[in-house]
């Protein structure tokens, strides 16, 4: 038996409980009797809290070179290492995802801390002439200031890892607040930067709800940017709001991903990585293969392929060694379900799956829908859920004007051995990710994570381009030049 965990914050490099001593728990999805602890319910009094240490800390983390700014992610990156066996056992049984992949979403941030710590001896700005003699002109990044960081649960290291290494790195200071279904492995990331020596105030930890603690840091005069992912229901809320106070935000959202299957692609090939797109961590992740689309000629037999790639999945408790795990928690398990009653009651057939596993946790069997049509929700709305909604067509055009033909744009996949028909794909799905010869997942951090459409609003995490969202750009100029020079006018 595990004692209870009574989380706190972390404010001004102090754990502390919330102000109002309120507390929400925290169970794991294998089994909702598993209660791993409570943590604090927070209120706008602790986040206001958090928002004064964050200002508070920021001159001091601003000035400190970006170089020694990394050192500090380097040895988060070791501290990781050093607990990654730990904290692979407490997020399977926090949040469900299989061992094996809770082990990888702790690796990503392993990756990341080590690819951004790089970044603190570039962070590089331009220098360009002048239009203008003895002036020299050049751009720097400064950091933005304080910033509000708010993520979900599938990713409870991963995604955390994306948003507070490059904002740190930058010299900004944090206010985070993760998922309320991931408390714990939120904790245990902020733990090791405390361990791994950042000074007091630079990242402060507010515990809570979306609607309230979320809700407060969103909408807090001081916070100048807001990253977050999540729903595309509450990013949109999120991005009205940011609007109206000129806040800068970052939104990355859902996905409805589509993988296309040729007939020459190997067919093996295509059964293996579909089935682990669609079905790892039970479908829950924003780059999940929820649409196949498969050539007329190729569905047979791809089918027969993909139900007994399927069929070898345990589906259960994670703890004790099966490949799928739970849904997250009781509404959203409503949620799948209902997803598939509506498929079908729109016209779509079951091959597999399609119920709630009786257990004490919340599990749905893996799922394909086949003949499904275009414009059907399941093919049009993202589930989060282990569901495949299968489509066919006649020529890739048509593939193609199918997987674009969503609100959606993050990943996308093309299974094919034909050269011309992978460039056709990549230059034309409409996603910020194109696999080929690959699922839908899979990203790696020294790349650019994000989508188009209603997937976000432009930004990209990881790689080099998460610093655009963290930093400002300043233009410089520098005249040696002793006397007063005028753009546009000296030289006309
Ligand atoms: P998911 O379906 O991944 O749980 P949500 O959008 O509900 O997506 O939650 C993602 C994160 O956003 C969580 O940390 C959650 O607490 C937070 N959140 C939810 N609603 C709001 C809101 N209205 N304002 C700010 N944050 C919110």
């Amino acid at each position: 038996m595990n004692a209870l965990i009574e989380g706190l914050n972390y404010i001004n490099g102090t754990w502390q409980d919330a102000v109002s001593n309120a507390r929400f728990d925290d169970s794991s999805p294998n089994n909702p009797q598993d209660v791993i602890g409570r943590f604090p319910a927070s209120t706008l009094e602790d986040v206001d809290l958090a928002v004064k240490s964050a200002q508070e800390a920021f001159p001091q983390w601003k000035a400190t070179p970006a170089p020694e700014r990394a050192k500090i992610l380097i040895k988060v990156a070791q501290l990781l290492e050093r607990d990654k066996a730990s904290l692979t056992q407490e997020m399977t049984r926090e949040m469900g995802k299989s061992l094996v992949e809770a082990g990888g979403d702790i690796q990503e941030a392993i990756d990341m801390a080590y690819f951004v710590a790089g970044e603190g001896r570039r962070l590089y700005g331009q220098t360009t002439p002048s239009e203008l003699p003895n002036k020299w002109a050049m751009t720097m990044r400064q950091p933005v200031g304080v910033c509000g960081l708010i993520t979900p649960w599938n990713f409870p290291i991963a995604v955390p890892s994306w948003k507070i290494l490059p904002c740190l790195l930058a010299g900004n200071t944090i206010v985070f607040k993760p998922a309320e279904d991931a408390p714990l492995m939120g904790q245990r990331f902020v733990e090791i930067f405390a361990e791994a020596g950042l000074p007091k105030g630079v990242l402060n930890l507010v515990q809570g709800i979306g609607e309230t603690t979320g809700q407060a840091i969103v909408n807090h005069p001081d916070i100048r940017l807001i990253s977050f992912t999540g729903s595309s229901e509450t990013g949109a809320t999120i991005a009205a709001q940011c609007g109206a106070q000129l806040k800068r935000v970052a939104l990355e959202l859902g996905g409805k991903n589509a993988c296309i299957v040729m007939d020459d692609a190997d067919l093996e090939l295509a059964a293996e990585g579909i089935a682990w797109g669609a079905f790892g961590t039970s479908g829950q992740r924003c780059t999940a293969t929820s649409r196949l689309l498969v050539h007329h000629s190729a569905k047979a037999r791809l089918l027969d392929l993909l139900l007994a790639e399927t069929a070898k999945l345990v589906v259960g408790n994670t703890l004790e060694g099966a490949d799928i795990g739970p849904i997250i928690n009781p509404t959203q398990l409503k949620r799948v379900v209902d997803y598939i009653a509506i498929a079908q009651a729109e016209g779509a057939t079951l091959l597999c799956g399609g119920h709630q596993i009786e257990s004490d946790g919340y599990f749905v069997a893996p799922t394909i829908l086949d003949g499904v049509t275009p414009t059907m929700r399941i093919a049009q709305e993202e589930v989060f859920g282990p569901v495949l909604a299968v489509m066919s067509f006649d020529t890739l055009e048509e593939a193609i004007a199918i997987a674009n033909g969503v609100d959606y744009g993050l990943s996308s996949a093309i299974f094919t051995n034909n050269m011309s028909h992978a460039f056709q794909a990549v230059e034309e799905l409409e996603a910020g990710i194109t696999y080929v010869n690959a699922p839908s997942i899979g990203a790696e951090v020294h790349l650019p994570f994000g989508g188009v459409k209603k997937t976000g609003n432009g930004h990209r995490e990881a790689a080099s381009q998460a610093l655009d969202v963290f930093t400002e750009w300043k233009t410089v100029y520098i005249d040696y030049s002793g006397r007063l020079q005028k753009a546009q006018l000296d030289n006309n």
